[in-house]
């Protein structure tokens, strides 16, 4: 039996992106927290993915504690 026309337009060919950004990368899988690391002023968190047994770093942006700092600055400097 010969398949529809239709049902090619259908299949992915792609995969589908992560559904979050905490997702790993490779298989799509929700990864493991691991470490945050906030000594450079950004908020570095580490990742672990259990399928893949790789560790990712994810950059936040810049560090709570960083922004605070610059608001401090900001209000005692002169
Ligand atoms: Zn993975």
């Amino acid at each position: 039996m010969k398949w529809p026309s239709w049902l090619k337009l259908r299949r992915r060919s792609e995969p589908q992106p992560p559904a979050s950004p905490t997702a790993c990368p490779k298989c799509s899988r929700e990864m493991k927290f691991v470490e945050k690391f906030t000594m450079l002023g950004d908020d570095i968190r580490t990742y672990r993915c259990s399928e893949c047994g790789l560790e990712y770093d994810l950059d936040f942006g810049i560090a709570l504690w960083k922004l605070m700092s610059d608001v401090n600055k900001m209000d005692s400097g002169e």
